[in-house]
């Protein structure tokens, strides 16, 4: 019998990030200047972002070396392990094999330490003392509240006011790494203001918390802004997933045929995804499936218009061109906090435009069904987020079987659910909405 935990040793920790931009098939779309409409050059983003992320953001490099400093940090938790799912493929009585990459393993319980850490270290080189965000279900402003504090920066998290109200232990969490939590919209900036006036009993949303924050660093000279996703830099350094999980796949001897992953912004599918993706476009790998799964409620890439569009709810941000529902659609309340928000990442929407991609949407309860057969299979709870992947997993699962094929499927479980068990609960007590 082969492993069921395919591990690596530290060594194999990637040293350099995968950067797909010179390998796509055809160029990005340019951001475009909020104002003027014309595409804007890496200065614009200056006021927030430290110059060493703004030039991976725009690079053509394929491969960005990644700093010692930071790979050491990714010892405490990388590389994590890829897991055959035996008991699920039992189970579901299934000819595929299942495997799954397993981000859940870091300390903060998802993939997002993996950028934050990176970010956190770039703006510490240039001398920025306090990093601002927003945080939706509280993974990224927990992500980044640890990766500040291991770096030695300050941490200010703008957190969604549905999520504030229902996931005190998240916010518990960032306290304890030290940082500094207001429920969003909030009093202290003028989108925040703006928002209540019009609604006081506003949920928030993750557009109004980035422009939250971001008001934040742009009127400090201490401070700047990070981003958890959406953003190519965020992407290119969620690579190290994919790099890993090729090399684990290779150890097993499969490669897989469907790759997938759970889609909010686009970064925890983009890096798994990406560095089989380049077997693809490299024309090696012409079968192989690339898919998001995104929840039905907030459906960017399955419904949403590709266009130019802002990432935030104020309009502040550079006009990007990607899969959205609009920079003012507001997600009902879904308890996969971590995948509403309105549009996609730009290089996702790109990738899906040009067919290299695929993406699917599931109903809320559907996928708890999924989480909770997955969780009784191998043990590990997922993240509400990460269930729909295991969900979209399962259904290729199911039609492999059907059909009789020995499909090799791949998902990323991006984090673990142990901060989610109001939603299991409303699952497993029948109160939860489609
Ligand atoms: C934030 C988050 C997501 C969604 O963000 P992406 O950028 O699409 O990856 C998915 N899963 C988990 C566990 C998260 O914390």
């Amino acid at each position: 019998m082969t492993d069921t935990k395919i591990t690596l040793p530290e060594s194999d920790i990637p040293t350099h990030f995968y950067n797909i931009a010179p390998d796509l098939p055809t160029p990005m779309p340019p951001p475009l200047h909020p104002g003027t409409k014309e595409p804007i050059g890496p200065e614009a983003l200056a006021p927030i972002f430290p110059m060493g992320l703004i030039l991976q953001e725009v690079s053509q490099e394929r491969w960005i070396e990644i700093p010692d400093e930071v790979r050491n940090i990714y010892r405490l938790y990388r590389p994590s392990p890829v897991f055959r799912a035996r008991a699920l493929e039992e189970f579901l009585d299934t000819p595929a094999k299942i495997y799954y990459k397993s981000e859940h393993v870091s300390p903060v319980g998802s993939h997002k330490l993996n950028t934050a850490l990176m970010q956190a270290w770039m703006n510490k080189q240039e001398g920025v003392k306090r990093l601002a965000t927003e945080t939706g279900a509280g993974q990224w402003g927990s992500a980044l509240a640890c990766a500040c504090r291991l770096m030695g920066l300050e941490c200010m998290v703008y957190m969604v006011r549905v999520s504030y109200d229902s996931k005190p232990y998240r916010r518990i969490m960032m306290k304890t790494y030290g940082a500094e939590i207001i429920a969003s919209p909030s009093t202290t900036t003028r989108a925040g203001r703006t928002i209540l006036a019009k609604d006081p009993q506003s949920p928030g949303s993750l557009g109004i918390a980035i422009s939250e924050a971001i008001e934040d660093a742009a009127g400090r000279d201490d401070t700047k802004y990070a981003l958890g996703s959406v953003l190519n830099h965020v992407l290119l350094h969620q690579t190290i997933i994919g790099q890993e999980a090729k090399k684990q796949m290779e150890l097993a001897g499969d490669y897989p045929d469907i790759v997938i992953g759970c889609h909010g912004g686009g970064s925890n599918f983009a890096g798994l995804a990406f560095p089989f993706l380049r077997d693809k476009l490299k024309g090696e790998r012409p079968a192989l499936r690339a898919i998001a799964a995104e929840p039905a409620s907030c459906p960017s890439l399955t419904k949403g218009a590709r266009e130019y569009d802002f990432g935030d709810t104020a309009g502040t941000t550079p006009l990007m061109m990607m899969h959205t529902l609009g920079h003012d659609f507001i997600p009902p309340p879904v308890h996969a906090g971590g995948l509403r928000y309105h549009g996609s990442a730009p290089l996702v929407s790109h990738l899906l435009a040009a067919g290299a991609i695929e993406a699917e949407a599931y109903q809320q309860r559907e996928v708890f069904k999924s989480a909770v057969d997955f969780a009784r299979c191998e043990g590990t709870i997922p993240a509400p987020e990460s269930a729909h992947a295991i969900h979209s997993a399962i259904r290729h699962a199911l039609a492999a079987r059907a059909s009789g094929e020995k499909k090799i499927i791949l998902f990323n479980l991006s984090g673990h659910g142990i901060f989610d068990m109001a939603a299991y609960e409303a699952y497993l007590d029948g109160k939860m909405g489609a």
